[in-house]
């Protein structure tokens, strides 16, 4: 069979994109080499929905990014992942770095971006009381969401309206046919498909590479972050940043409250080689630590309980020689139909939704004629939580299905029917990290040392796993070895 479009790439765009699609008669797979959706950037990064002053004005950028704030809390609610609209203060420390709020205030201004406004001194601390500094930008249309749900949500409503998941299903090689492109998977499966949408993330250059030779590339800049224990909404209500740093490579160090009651710092900025080395080291930690208690002292005393990284695709154009700051979506023009989106870093998961429409209809819509599929659906209901419920909730719940009262992880209480939902989630996904990023299992205090026996448990004795298959996320990522029942 010839699908209409086959999409590279399971992360926040590959999975906004084919959720836009699946509302159109259309054939659609989407293709991504690790075991679920949300394994790349998507999943690590500060989830911040950007309000747009911090973009170019003109740019792609700025115009998606507003369009995709404007429409957050509305898609989150369709999709029933948790938006908090968290508000943002850009700190400055003192007169000095005042100019940049200005210019910041006006791009915002010229972007479209609202709810914009300097303040100074005893304002910023009515806000947020413990935060040091002299004057802010406050941004009342910022908001954090938890990206890989959100990640994951758009592939199910897809999945849900047609669009086929193929996992474990890493490209390897694209051959054009004519107006066919035949695209092989890692597992020597072929596709065939009339457009192939390149959202490949890190890995965008390269699979452009595998149908033409162009002077795009990709160059690693690694963020590391650290994650504060759950310290409850009071504590910190207000994503906070600093003036960044002038060399271009992010936003500076800032503290973000999560959707779940964490409080998130970093991320660093350092180019590296590899692109999926996602190591953390201790020298950013202490760096990370030292700055975020610059910006507000009583963090000192709250537990830092772990780190992880995330990988900008920072875009370079002819030779690597400077940066290209605004994304790359663009048709290729040696190969009528094979769309590629290069260099899709922040505000990329703010723009993911305007994206997805902006590619439906500049270079979809041209190519098939759309025509609405009256049974598709837009919305999915939110995962039942008990941490979410109240006591009578609850009781109904454990009613419902005596699972309810089982606690699986005790940092985050996750129950054990929460485990057997997301090891059903309709896309297929039976990785340890796919239970995590679904139930937030294995992410609390004690990092999975209570709770991970008890996932692999009900992953071998409930659901027949074998248990030299059960793998973190990759395909090469086994957990268990010398198993004895
Ligand atoms: C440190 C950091 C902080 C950020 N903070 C924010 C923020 O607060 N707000 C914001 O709006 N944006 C933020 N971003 C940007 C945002 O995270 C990205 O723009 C967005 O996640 C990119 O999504 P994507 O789908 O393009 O890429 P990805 O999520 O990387 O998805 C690409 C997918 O392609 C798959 N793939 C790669 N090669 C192949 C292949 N050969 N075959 C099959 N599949 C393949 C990968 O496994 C991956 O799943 C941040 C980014 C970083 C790094």
């Amino acid at each position: 069979m010839v699908y209409d479009v086959l999409i590279i790439g399971g992360g926040v765009v590959g999975c906004a994109i084919a959720r836009e699609l699946s509302s159109y008669r259309l054939q659609v797979a989407l293709l991504e080499k690790e075991g679920d959706v949300a394994e790349g950037t998507s999943k690590a990064n500060s989830g911040v929905v950007h309000a747009g002053f911090n973009v170019k004005t003109g740019s792609l950028k700025a115009r998606f990014n507003i369009e995709g704030a404007n429409r957050f809390p509305a898609i989150c609610e369709e999709l029933g992942v948790p938006y908090r609209l968290t508000k943002k203060l850009v700190v400055a420390k003192d007169r000095s770095e005042l100019p940049y709020l200005e210019k910041l205030l006006e791009q915002g201004n010229r972007n479209g971006s609202r709810g914009l406004s300097i303040i100074a001194g005893g304002a910023i601390q009515a806000i947020e009381p413990d935060v040091r500094g002299e004057f802010a930008l406050y941004s009342e249309r910022t908001g954090v969401i938890a990206p890989t749900e959100f990640t994951i949500a758009l592939a199910e409503v897809a999945h849900a309206n047609g669009v086929e998941f193929r996992f474990n299903s890493e490209v390897k090689t694209i051959k054009r046919m004519g107006s066919v492109y035949q695209v092989a998977a890692a597992d020597g499966s072929v596709y065939s498909a009339s457009i192939v949408i390149n959202s490949a993330g890190l890995y965008s250059d390269r699979i452009l590479s595998m149908v033409e030779e162009h002077d795009r590339s990709i160059h690693p800049c690694r963020g590391e972050y650290f994650v504060l224990d759950r310290v409850g909404e009071t504590f910190l209500r207000t994503a906070v940043y600093p003036v960044p740093p002038a060399d271009g490579r992010g936003l500076g160090i800032h503290l973000t409250p999560t959707t779940e009651g964490n409080i998130i710092i970093g991320p660093s900025a350092e180019y590296i080689d590899d692109r999926d080395d996602l190591a953390t080291t201790k020298s950013v930690m202490d760096t990370l630590k030292r700055e975020a208690i610059e910006l507000m002292p009583k963090l000192k005393d709250v537990a830092f309980i772990r780190s992880y990284a995330g990988i900008r695709p920072k875009l370079f154009v002819a030779g690597g020689s400077s940066i290209f700051e605004d994304f790359i979506i663009e048709e290729s023009r040696a190969n009528p139909g094979f769309i590629s989106l290069i260099g899709i870093e922040s505000p990329g998961l703010t723009s993911a939704p305007a994206i997805a429409e902006y590619v439906t209809e500049q270079f979809v819509a041209p190519k098939k004629t759309l025509i609405r599929n009256p049974a598709a659906s837009t919305t999915r209901p939110a995962p039942r939580r008990i941490a979410d419920m109240d006591a009578e909730e609850l009781a109904a719940a454990y009613r419902s299905d005596p699972a309810f009262g089982e606690i699986v992880c005790r940092c985050n209480h996750v129950s054990k029917a929460e485990i057997e939902a997301a090891l059903e989630n309709p896309l297929g996904a039976r990785t340890l990290s796919a239970v995590k990023k679904r139930t937030h299992a294995m992410m609390g205090r004690c990092q999975s040392g209570f709770c991970l026996p008890k996932i692999l448990e009900i992953m071998i004795e409930e659901y027949g796993m074998d248990p030299g298959s059960v793998v973190f996320n990759a395909p090469d990522s086994k957990v268990v070895i010398g198993y004895e029942a």
